[in-house]
């Protein structure tokens, strides 16, 4: 960048910074400064034609289904992970009628693994508004886009400028970084008052009308550009400021902050929670297993016989055929965490570990439950072994033989999950009376256990339990 186009910009800056860096946001906007931001934009263009990413394979597209789907795995998770992910789910769901037309059991098979499940919900319940209510046609500019499911204002400005040119800002996690330091934002940038200047920024640095006319791709390169300087130049830690097509203006930069910008959110302590998960394992007859194909995994065809592994209360008289080890697994409910994919029973500890309550998950046995004593001793006097016999008791599971398995520690958004491995082997699968119409637990042979979406560390956990 020429001096003499900064050099203004610069006086200012300098000027600034020796008054008051406090305040130097705010003296920034009342300034002539705010003329100069349209130089902001060519410069990230500029640079993105040159040193920006073009072959990411969402990208060479003005293809809203593409770009939607992209922006969704993008969100929380990096390239790197989501480019498998969007290949696979592109083979499977070409476009928004066959995402639409999809099982939610489907796409969250296809989802496992990336986390932050409510976005393959959200995903779903869009392509479903999508083809519903607009025809298979995504609506053409950012306000309309927001009313879909799952598009918030980033997300659907991000959409609107790469397909539709529409000349509207964007603030997602790493154009947050890239601001916060050029404009040399203070304060938590997760609170609603720093989010909303951050937005002002945003509109001003926006290409103007007559850059778009000028140059018809301005949209798309300036947010591409954005969105390539926070990962490749503006990282969270040492950014490479001598490659970035703004140092010669950055404040964070010119008053040595690049460490310190954006201000770490205040955090409060992360709650812990236990639980008990249960890794019951039987061998069960041939005869009792049926298959099931990739095919039939969450297209509704199944009639509900995945793996045939309903035994319920079906006892059917074993064949001297071989039995196979099987794992029983639980579908967890639509909402709340992991909502909608398979998981292992659990018996969870509420709160800490020094909780003295304890919920029993319930496999809805046929008969008569026999309601678990719940305890007002602390974790520490009943053992994890106690517990567990007492949930075997009130699941009819005779003689189980209980190993404990090494603990780990999961960490999500808002907790981190203490997660205690107990495996349950139990000798007659069949003993396990669970009605045969509950459609959220299966017995599921091992060679079948890749066509349940399961959460990663849960996948993790029975894969390397099965291969035991
Ligand atoms: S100069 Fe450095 S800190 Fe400033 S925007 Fe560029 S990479 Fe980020």
């Amino acid at each position: 960048m020429p001096f003499q186009r900064v050099g203004l910009l610069h006086v200012t800056l300098v000027f600034n910074l020796r008054c008051s860096t406090q305040s130097f946001t705010h003296r920034l906007l009342n300034l002539p400064v705010a003329k100069l931001l349209p130089l902001l934009a060519e410069r990230v263009i500029t640079w993105q034609r040159q040193f920006g990413r073009h072959d990411l394979p969402w990208q060479n597209t003005q293809d809203p289904y593409r770009v939607w789907l992209s922006e969704i795995m993008l969100q929380q998770t990096q390239v790197a992970t989501v480019i498998g992910y969007f290949n696979r789910f592109i083979d499977r769901f070409p476009n928004v009628e066959s995402l639409a037309n999809a099982s939610l059991e489907e796409v969250l098979l296809h989802w496992a693994g990336l986390g932050y499940y409510a976005r393959a919900r959200h995903l779903h319940a869009c392509a479903q508004h999508v083809v519903a209510l607009w025809g298979g046609q995504f609506p053409p500019n950012a306000e309309s886009l927001q009313t879909l499911p799952g598009i918030g204002p980033s997300t659907a400005a991000a959409i609107a400028a790469f397909c539709f040119g529409e000349r509207t800002p964007i603030l997602d996690g790493n154009v947050k970084r890239v601001y916060c330091r050029y404009f040399g934002v203070e304060g938590d940038p997760t609170s609603r008052a720093v989010v909303q200047q951050l937005w002002q920024h945003a509109k001003l640095a926006t290409p103007s009308l007559a850059l778009t006319i000028e140059q018809p791709d301005a949209m798309a390169r300036f947010t591409q550009g954005l969105m390539d300087l926070g990962a490749t130049c503006c990282t969270r830690r040492q950014p490479s400021c001598n490659r970035c097509p703004l140092n010669s203006d950055c404040v964070a930069q010119l008053t040595s902050r690049t460490n310190d910008l954006p201000q770490p959110r205040s955090r409060q302590a992360i709650p812990e929670r236990s639980t008990i998960m249960l890794l019951i394992s039987s061998q069960m007859p041939d005869l009792l297993l049926g298959n099931i194909h990739d095919e039939e995994m969450g297209t509704g065809k199944s009639t509900g016989k995945i793996g045939a592994t309903k035994v319920g209360s079906q006892k059917v008289a074993a064949q001297p055929r071989g039995t196979q080890k099987v794992i029983l697994l639980q579908k967890r409910p639509e909402k709340g965490i992991w909502g909608g994919l398979w998981s292992l029973p659990e018996c969870q500890i509420d709160g800490d570990m020094s909780a003295t309550t304890h919920q029993f998950t319930s496999l809805s046995t046929k008969r008569k439950t026999e309601k678990p004593r719940v305890t007002h001793t602390s974790i520490q006097t009943q053992t994890s072994e106690s517990i567990i016999r007492q949930w075997c008791i009130s699941n009819h599971i005779q003689k189980p033989t209980l190993l404990s398995m090494a603990a780990f520690r999961h960490t999500f958004t808002h907790f981190h999950l203490h997660i205690q491995p107990w495996s349950v082997q139990i000798d007659d699968a069949t003993d396990l009376d669970f009605d045969a119409s509950n459609e959220t637990i299966r017995w599921v042979r091992v060679d079948q256990l890749h066509l349940f979406g399961m959460p990663a560390p849960v996948k993790s956990l029975v894969m390397n339990f099965a291969m035991l």
